[in-house]
């Protein structure tokens, strides 16, 4: 017989407080902190007024996940950097809040990126990075992430006269503070950037040997095209040899030749975006037998305009091609959407299930560099067993829902009966 509808609500509760618990991992009950349905409209591709099933969007509220692919600069929201720019005496790159946010609205990677180095330059002490980093933190709680492995880059600052010490001690009392007060862990993603030169890529890496116990990757980002990651590889070489994992931006702009080279002379561990893998087959198939992960950001290829007309579609092929993918914000405070609200778009983008989501989070947790080995395996169960508990309950309502309906029928069979007599 099918438990009533508050015995299971009570159950449901039961379960979801036994996962808090195993896995102490929620510094925050508040929801997705922006407005998606504001950005849903913005993309006319696409059927925002299907919306998305209750039990999905609860499932995506309460997992926990894990984010691979964010950078702490992406995360500088206007009203931070107009405070920053004001305390540290540099002029703000817009004279509003409103304008600032006016502004974002890209024609391509190269467009965002002028608007993103702009924004950084506000970025000189401890306080700032501490700052900046904990409000990222904070949202990222509220999209129930308890594991972040956070990008920044180096050498935007320190060609801004700050020193690498003071980058990392405001980034490290953060992720300190935010493993305290949300129960998140934190490493961090030492970006180089392809655009500067690499002899600048070269000193970071020297001063960074200090925070190696914060640090666990490289990676590589800015604009992609005409910098081939060949042009890269001794620096990736020495990264290797002194312990970093290794990531690398490749495929989001850029062609499949840069995501083989990446693999075979970069040699990475994980792909950032990769998207455009779709266009070479082998590849395809390459990623798929290797199970290298690709970190996709699906409202950042939408504002940035990759697959202009053919995301939605695109993204689905990604999705359903068995690939190791996972979910991740990038560039939250420019995109408009922290981590939750990148699921919730792509599960209307793309028509995600419960089971597919549980997937794709799960991916998150298998693809992380600094999770130990039995809380990987812990957290890949949770999300497993909170898929099925949500699947149970949305069956559950669907059985209450159709019997309702036959007693509805049949009382009101009984009165035409009676009306007959
Ligand atoms: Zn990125």
């Amino acid at each position: 017989m099918m438990p009533a509808p508050a015995e299971r609500s009570s159950r449901m509760l039961l379960i979801f407080l036994k996962l808090l618990l195993a896995h102490h991992a929620f510094g925050q009950q508040s929801s997705e902190s922006v407005n998606v349905h504001s950005i849903l409209q913005q993309d006319s591709a696409t059927h925002y007024e299907d919306g998305i099933p209750n039990s999905l969007r609860r499932f995506i509220r309460w997992a926990p996940k894990a984010e691979l692919h964010v950078h702490v600069e992406g995360t500088l929201e206007p009203e931070m950097m107009m405070r920053f720019a004001e305390r540290n005496g540099i002029p703000p790159p817009y004279p509003s809040v409103q304008a600032a946010r006016a502004a974002y609205n890209f024609t391509d990677l190269e467009h965002f990126l002028d608007i993103y180095y702009a924004g950084c330059a506000v970025l000189r002490t401890r306080a700032d990075f501490y700052e900046l980093a904990m409000a990222y933190f904070r949202c990222a709680a509220a999209s129930r992430v308890i594991h972040t492995e956070v990008s920044f880059d180096p050498q935007t600052h320190l060609s801004n006269g700050v020193d690498f010490d003071t980058i990392m001690e405001g980034l490290v009392d953060a992720a300190i503070d935010a493993e305290d007060q949300f129960a998140i862990t934190v490493s961090y993603i030492m970006c180089f950037r392809r655009d500067m030169p690499l002899e600048t890529a070269e000193t970071a890496l020297t001063l960074a040997l200090p925070w190696r116990h914060r640090i666990v990757a490289v990676g590589l980002d800015s604009s992609e095209l005409r910098r081939p990651p060949r042009d890269f590889e001794s620096l990736f070489n020495r990264a290797a040899a002194l312990g970093f994992k290794r990531t690398a931006h490749v495929g989001e702009e850029g062609s499949p030749e840069y995501i083989w080279q990446a693999l075979q002379l970069l040699r990475v561990d994980r792909l950032d975006h990769g998207i455009h893998c779709l266009d070479d087959p082998r590849l395809v198939a390459a990623l798929n037998a290797s199970r290298v992960p690709l970190t996709i950001c699906p409202i950042s290829n939408m504002q940035l305009k990759v697959y202009d007309g053919q995301l939605r579609e695109r993204l689905g092929q990604l999705i359903h091609s068995g690939l190791m993918v996972t979910v991740n914000s990038d560039d939250a405070a420019y995109f408009g959407a922290y981590l939750a609200g990148n699921y919730e778009w792509l599960s209307i983008a793309v028509g995600l299930d419960v089971r597919q989501a549980a997937q794709l989070v799960a991916n998150g947790f298998q693809a992380a560099f600094s999770l130990p080995e039995g809380q990987r395996r812990r957290m890949v169960d949770t999300v497993r067993q909170l898929a099925e508990a949500v699947e149970a309950e949305e069956a559950a309502e669907a059985v209450d829902k159709s019997g309702g309906k036959q007693e509805a029928e049949s009382s009101s069979h009984r009165r035409l009966l009676t009306l007959r007599s």
